[in-house]
C-alpha cells in the first residue's frame, strides 16, 4: 500500500494530537475568542492557513484527551 507510507510520513506529529490543531492542515490554530456559559468552556480558534474557524468545546474535549491518554497506556 503506497498511500499508507505516504500517510505515515505526513502525520509525523506528537503522539497526542492537539485539539487546537486544524482539522484540514493539522497546523496549530490561533485563539480567537472564548465563550463560557453554563459551565461550558468553548473557544473559537482560527486557522490562518485555511481561513476556517472552529469552535472547540474544551469541557468535553479535555475529557476525551484524558480518556485517550489512559487508553494509550501509562508510560508515566
Ligand atoms: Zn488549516
Amino acid at each position: 500500500m503506497k498511500w499508507l507510507s505516504r500517510f505515515r510520513f505526513k502525520s509525523r506529529k506528537p503522539s497526542h494530537a492537539s485539539i487546537t490543531a486544524c482539522p484540514q492542515c493539522h497546523q496549530e490554530m490561533v485563539f480567537v475568542e472564548k465563550f463560557t456559559m453554563m459551565g461550558d468552556d468553548r473557544r473559537t480558534y482560527r486557522c490562518e492557513r485555511c481561513g476556517i474557524e472552529r469552535v472547540i468545546d474544551f469541557g468535553s474535549a479535555l475529557w476525551k484527551i484524558m480518556s485517550d491518554a489512559n487508553k494509550s497506556g501509562g508510560t508515566h
